[in-house]
Parts: structure tokens; sequence; C-alpha cells
């Protein structure tokens, strides 16, 4: 990169990336007059995954930045893969992160006219001519990195039978495959990308936006960079593997004299324990291994948003990774980080067992009810407070009690006491056993009336505080527990004779019952506003998305197919990072 004047301790001090200290150069030295547009543009062949999300945040980040504008452009060329299900989801999943490609809304399909212009000038130029070689023959005269290719023998026809073949390509005269049109560059290139790439096929295809109007399409090499200087994009900001594209595309703006954006490339974003190309992920929507594109392990954005993610969080992960030159791989624990800092804020508490085992408080009258108060967010007073019903038979996590605990278990065990938040404190005095199992299934205890939480005489101290539920007052739920998608950190470095999928993890989901205390009730159970914007769910239950954290255990989020009657919960994460811990023990 060229030595750029803004001085190095206020880069520093600013923490510029490399694409930011190039914008700004450019602004400063008036290239472009300091305009600043840049662009996001997916092809509508899948649905958008995190690494697209990083460079959402990237470009219309940029935009906002420096008080420019970014546009959402579909660099549609290929109609067999392409469909509106992927336009409409993509742009769902652009606004959902929290942009505004306002106005600005594209299609590299709008430009076919034009760009069909742009091959007429090459041809009038003698710098692309109709070949009838087939894919198989380009393909096997295109030589090798270190060896030369072999021009085509259609190179040397003229201008006047280029013009005429091209139209009659257009006009549907031949059949698929049978001709392409070429860029007449240099067969000797070392890039390969130089080597006469093709700039037209023909497909007789049904196109989502252009219906039957063409039978020819423009390759994705030879659209985009055209699409990017007719929208006057200024900084083209794409993944590496474009930049050996990039001599090709700086070839076509020259020869075709049109406006030069600035092409900057960056490493794409890999992140561990799952993979992030778009065939893969359809690959596995295809098969089955999860049950769609939205289901909460895929690394897709609307997999992520059902799953619990928050816009924020995922804005805040591409912020914090930042951009770099050369490609890495993301430590998926960052993104839990980033989310679970996020909801610590936002997610009200709730009390749920995931595992219960009955306690029975034998002090306790039989028929009373008290209501405890519960703060909703210790990190945020506005929240709140609530009640929660205490009774005589509560429920407590199974492994919140021992039978034979050793020293340092602060929990329940015979003859202990803990407290159960936010009401008294207990001591343990049996356990009863099935005769038949020896299961535990139930645990008598006492409570001591002076303990209630926030009341002045309450001050004595235990070790241990538990969550708990009231038995008749909780509310069933289901719950689906998710871990990584796949086993291996990175799935796609497969040995031999297996592929990705042989590394899928078959305990990536576990679904159980929770009670959870009925508060959560209120909470979910409200006018449908939340599902907003979110079309792509089909269902009308009140509350999707709500989140929560389950005290001591994570963070939950209400699933799409929750109904009035039955509640599910996807857990987003667990409250600690479950993962580090194992590694911390090894
Ligand atoms: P995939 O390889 O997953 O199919 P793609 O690059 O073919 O992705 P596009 O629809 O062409 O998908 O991508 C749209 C934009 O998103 C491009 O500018 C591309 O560079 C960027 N992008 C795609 N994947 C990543 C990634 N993993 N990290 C960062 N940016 C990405
Ligand atoms: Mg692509």
């Amino acid at each position: 990169m060229e030595d750029t004047k803004i001085p190095e301790e206020e880069k520093a001090a600013r923490s510029l990336n490399f694409i930011e200290e190039i914008i700004e150069e450019d602004i400063r030295t008036g290239v472009n007059d300091g305009r600043v547009h840049t662009r996001f543009p997916p092809e509508p062949n899948g649905y958008l995954h995190i690494g697209h999300a990083k460079s959402i945040c990237l470009n219309f980040g940029l935009g906002k930045k420096y008080n420019g504008k970014t546009n959402l452009r579909f660099d549609d060329t290929n109609p067999v893969k392409e469909d509106v299900e992927y336009v409409d989801s993509i742009m769902e999943d652009v606004r959902w992160l929290g942009f505004d490609w306002e106005e600005r809304l594209f299609y590299a399909s709008d430009y076919f006219e034009q760009l069909y212009g742009y091959a007429l000038i090459l041809i009038r130029k003698e710098k692309a001519y109709v070949c009838d070689m087939t894919a198989e023959e380009i393909g096997e005269t295109r030589g090798t990195p270190t060896r030369p290719g072999k021009e085509s023998i259609y190179r040397s026809r003229t201008v006047d039978e280029n013009l005429d073949l091209f139209s009659r390509m257009r006009a549907g005269e031949f059949p698929d495959g049978s001709r392409v049109l070429r860029a007449k560059i240099d067969m000797g290139s070392p890039n390969m990308h130089m080597r006469d790439p093709v700039l037209y096929r023909i497909l007789h295809a049904h196109h989502h936006r252009t219906g039957d109007q063409w039978c020819i399409y423009p390759m994705y090499d030879f659209a985009h960079g055209q699409s990017d200087s007719i929208e006057r994009i200024t900084h083209s900001i794409c993944t590496l593997e474009f930049e050996v594209h990039r001599p090709l595309y700086d070839w076509f703006i020259r020869e075709i004299g049109i406006y030069v954006p600035r092409q900057i490339e960056f490493a794409r974003l890999n992140v561990t324990y799952t993979v992030m190309s778009k065939r893969k992920l359809l690959e596995l929507v295809r098969d089955g291994n999860v049950s769609g594109w939205d289901d909460p392990r895929m690394p897709t954005i609307c997999g992520l948003r059902r799953r619990g993610f928050t816009p924020e969080s995922i804005r805040n992960f591409a912020e914090t990774i930042g951009v770099a030159k050369r490609d890495n791989v993301i430590d998926v624990s960052l993104l839990e980080f980033c989310v679970r800092e996020d909801l610590n804020k936002r997610a009200n508490r709730l009390m749920a067992v995931m595992n219960p085992m009955k306690v029975i408080i034998d002090n306790y009258p039989e028929d009373l009810v008290e209501e405890m108060e519960c703060v909703n967010n210790p990190e945020d007073e506005l929240k709140g407070k609530r009640k929660m019903p205490f009774s005589k038979t509560l429920f407590i996590e199974r492994d919140d009690f021992m039978e034979d605990p050793p020293n340092k278990f602060f929990r329940l065990a015979p003859g202990r006491e803990v407290r159960l938040k936010a009401a008294y404190i207990i001591r343990c005095e049996r356990a009863v056993k099935d005769p038949g199992t020896g299961e535990i299934t139930e645990i008598h205890c006492t409570y001591d009336p002076q303990t209630r939480s926030g009341m002045p005489e309450s001050n004595r101290k235990v070790k241990g505080t538990l969550h708990w539920v009231s038995e008749k007052h909780a509310i069933k739920a289901e719950i689906r527990l998710y871990d990584r998608l796949f086993t291996k950190e990175n799935p796609d470095d497969n040995e031999e004779g297996k592929t990705y999928k042989d590394y899928l993890n078959p305990d990536s989901l576990k679904v159980i019952t929770a009670w959870i205390e009925p508060a959560v009730l209120s909470a979910v159970i409200e006018p449908a506003v939340k599902t907003a914007g979110y079309t792509t769910s089909g269902s009308s239950a009140a509350g999707i998305f709500d989140k929560y954290q389950f005290e001591r255990t994570g963070y939950f989020s209400v699933d799409k197919d929750s109904t009035p009657e039955k509640l599910v919960f996807n857990r987003v994460v667990p409250l600690k990072d479950s993962w580090s811990k194992v590694e911390k023990v090894k």
C-alpha cells in the first residue's frame, strides 16, 4: 500500500483500519471530490451468513462514517442458481442488521443492456471475439499458471463477423454452450484470468427479473466491475480472492473507457466450528442436516436471529474483529462473547429449572403463597421488579443437590443450608428415594422465616444461592439446547476420503423441558409486535425473539415455533463459555 500521509500518531490514536486509511487519504487528496460511495453486492443464490454480515457492516459502516452512501446491489448474473426467495431474505437481513440503502437498490440485471453495449465496444476495438469452442476445449487450451495457453482459432474473426455472431447469439439462434464471447487479451499472461476470459455465455434460462428477455448472460467478472463503475462506486471493497481479478476488471474499465472505482481487498471472515460457503450451507439444508436456512445452528444471519442473537451483538462482533489483509479464522466464542455482553445489559432475568428436583418445605404452611420480589435486571434499574410466587413445593436443579457432597460443594446436601434466591434460607433435612431404583425422588427441607430476602432481619449469610420455581405455578416450556454444528474446528480441513459432513456434531441439538416462573407468560403473551419485519416466520405467536437470562443457566430466546399453548425457547448461549472451561481443565 502507498504511504498515506496521515501521521502515525494520529492513525494510532484513532485506530484506523487499512481501508479507512485509504479512504481518508483519498478524501484528503480530493479523489472523487472527496465522495465516498460503497456497495454491498450479494449474489442472490443463498441466504446471507455471518461472513456477509462482516461485509455489510464494513460497507455500510464506511458509508455512514464518511458521510457517504452505500448501495445494495444484487449481482444477479446467473439465472440458474438465483431466486427471489434469496433476494427477499437478503433485504430482510440487511435491514435487520440495522442498515438502510434508502432508494439505492440495484440489480446487475438492470445493466444487461448497458453491459451488452460494452461488449460491442470491445468487439469494435478488436478486443473481443466470438469463440465456438466448447467449455471443455476452452478449459483445455487455457494452459496452467506455468505454461501459456493456446490461442483459439476463432481469435482472428473480423469485427463484422463477431458483431454478426454476437447479435445472433442474443437473438437466440444458437443452442446453449455452442458459442461464447471472449475478451482478446493475452493467452500467455501469467495471470490466468487474463487469458481470453469468457464474457458472455448462451443460456436459455428464465431470469427472476428479466424473464425470457435474454438468452445470453454476462459472466460475473464482466458484470461486477462495470456495475461498480455505472453506480460510480468510489471504493469497491471485496474479499481477497478477487485480488487476482483486479487486473482484468481494470482492463475492462480502461478498454471500455468508463469511470474507475478503486477496488480494495480484505480477508474473508472464517469462524471456527462452522462452514461458510453458501454452496455447503445449501447442501446442509437440502440434505436435511439442519431444519432450514434459519436453523439456529446455522451461521446464517436468519439462523443467528432465530437463535436469539441481536443485531447489536453482530455489529459489535464485526467491529471487534476488524479488517485483515490475510486470511484468518475467528474463534466462535468471540461471537458468543459479544451476544452475552449485549444480552447481559438488555435481557430480563427469570428463574427456570431445566432438570427438576422436587423440594418440599416441611414447615411451610400448606396453602400459603407468598410473592417474592425479584429484580428484573441488575444491570438496569429501569427494568424494574417482578413478583415470583413461593409455595410449599418447589423445584430446584437436580445438580444443585448432592447426597454425599465434597467439602467445596456449596449447594444443597443433607444438613446443609442454601439461600433460595429472592426468598428464604432453607436447610435440607432428608432425601426420599424410590425403593426400586434408588433414585432420589424428592428432598425435604425446612425454611427459616427470619431470612426472607429484603427483610431487615435477613442478614444471615450462607455460601450458596440457588434458583427455584414453585411447582404449581411453574410454566412448562420446550428448551432447545444447541452445541457446535461441527466437531472439528475447521470442518473444511478434512482428512482424505472425508468431507466436511463427516464432522457434523451428532449432539448439536438437545431438546429438554424446563419449568419457568410464571412471569414468563405475561412477558411472552403480548401483542405480536415483535414479529414486525420478520416475514419468514409465518407464525403469529407473540413475543417471538423475546430474550431472557435464565438465572445461572444462560440466555434464551423465544422461538418462532412457540404458540400460546406451548412456549419454545432457544438457548442463545450458556452464561459462561463452557468450552473454554473445558480447555482450562485439560
Ligand atoms: P460464498 O462463498 O459464501 O458463497 P460469496 O462471496 O460467493 O460467498 P456473494 O454473494 O458473492 O457471496 O458475496 C457478497 C459480498 O459478501 C461480497 O462482497 C463478498 O466479498 C462478501 N463476503 C462473502 N463471504 C464473506 C466472508 N466470509 N467474509 C467477508 N465477506 C464476505
Ligand atoms: Mg460469489
